[in-house]
């Protein structure tokens, strides 16, 4: 057995999990008190009068393949928030148990501890480079059941040290699980950690269809992690998570035709992010462009609010982070189409 498992709540280990209807496709249905009959216009494979089956093996296979995991480390859910959620609640018991973030990072890391009534041990990453407080972080990890990491990091575009976060695993090992999440690491050219979770054993990785795959609607985030822990989760997923219409799509929608494409795509993303970040650069009314390995830039101004304001101008939202401690005066740009890059850039070159 993983021994990162004893850290789990000791009343999850000991849950007996819901019941959910049994999965045999051999069978004709009349278990699940379903309708026999499908909705008028439901042109679904499955039939959306069917409940799905629970952790898909379509799915799982394909996430599998696509993260080059085996399918017993594999969780799939409603996007990576649903997996954070899970591993929260999983692991911290109210009012007890802390998890360790390391701001300015993704916001809902905090919050889903806040709901879990966890608490939450800030530990900044350094203001210089946005790189982890290695020593800070291990002393906190101690004190807390969870380490989230974000590599590249939302909102600052950085990829963190990677002998760094596998030391904060090794020196966290059976004390607390690190959770890296990898929503934006297609972006970066960069192999995933989760090549590494044999070596590991309190190493989660998360992975997302929302970004470099274009999926966000279609709501499928995938956890990665040692088979006790996915065991463990399954327990706590609600029954029948992903929506039917989600399965169909999201099989095929990553066949090899769209994996390729999304390869060309964030050849083209990066390109436009290049250009992106020399003509900022290049404006008085840029500060600093921070160097990014995601698909959006974090920008200093002079005047943020005078450039968010240009952008609506123009029809574009931009995201304000500039009351985040250590983000004075900074936006987030994630990069569209080259028209949309074109337009946004002219207009903050008229400030
Ligand atoms: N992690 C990070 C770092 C993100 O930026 C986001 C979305 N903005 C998520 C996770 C959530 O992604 P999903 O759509 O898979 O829930």
């Amino acid at each position: 057995m993983n021994p990162v498992l004893a850290l789990a709540r000791p009343d999850i280990l000991e849950l007996q999990p819901y019941q959910h209807a049994r999965w045999d496709p051999s069978l004709e249905r009349m278990h699940a008190n379903e309708m026999p009959w499908r909705a008028q216009g439901d042109n679904t494979q499955a039939g959306l009068n069917r409940y799905p089956e629970p952790q898909p093996h379509a799915l799982v296979e394909r996430m599998a393949l696509l993260y080059s995991v085996p399918t017993a480390n594999v969780l799939v859910g409603r996007g990576s928030d649903e997996a954070i959620d899970l591993l929260v609640r999983a692991f911290c018991r109210a009012g007890q148990d802390n998890v360790v973030i390391t701001p300015p990072t993704f916001g809902f890391y905090k919050v889903a501890a806040r709901i879990q009534g966890a608490g939450v041990i800030e530990v900044p990453l350094l203001r210089d480079d946005f790189q982890l407080d290695l020593p800070a972080v291990i002393e906190a990890g101690r004190r807390a059941k969870i380490v989230f990491l974000c590599s590249p990091n939302n909102p600052t575009g950085n990829l963190l040290d990677e002998a760094a976060m596998l030391d904060v695993c090794r020196a966290l090992a059976d004390r607390a699980l690190v959770c890296l999440d990898e929503a934006y690491i297609e972006f970066a050219g960069r192999a995933s950690l989760a090549a590494r979770l044999a070596e590991f054993p309190n190493l989660v990785v998360l992975r997302t269809l929302s970004k470099a795959y274009a999926l966000a609607g279609a709501r499928l985030g995938t956890l990665i992690a040692g088979a006790d822990i996915v065991s463990l989760l399954k327990r706590i997923i609600p029954p029948y998570a992903i929506p039917a219409s989600t399965i169909e799509e999201v099989v095929a929608l990553t066949e090899a035709p769209q994996r390729a494409m999304a390869a060309a795509r964030i050849r083209t993303l990066l390109a436009e992010r290049e250009l992106a970040r020399q003509r900022l650069a290049a404006m008085s009314a840029v500060v600093r462009v921070h160097p990014s390995d995601a698909n959006f830039l974090l920008v200093e101004f002079r005047d943020a609010r005078a450039a968010l304001e240009a952008g609506k101008d123009v029809g574009l939202l931009i995201r304000d982070f500039s009351s985040a401690p250590g983000l004075t005066n900074c936006l987030r740009i994630s990069i569209g189409t080259p028209e949309q890059n074109e337009r946004l850039l002219a207009a903050l070159e008229r400030l």
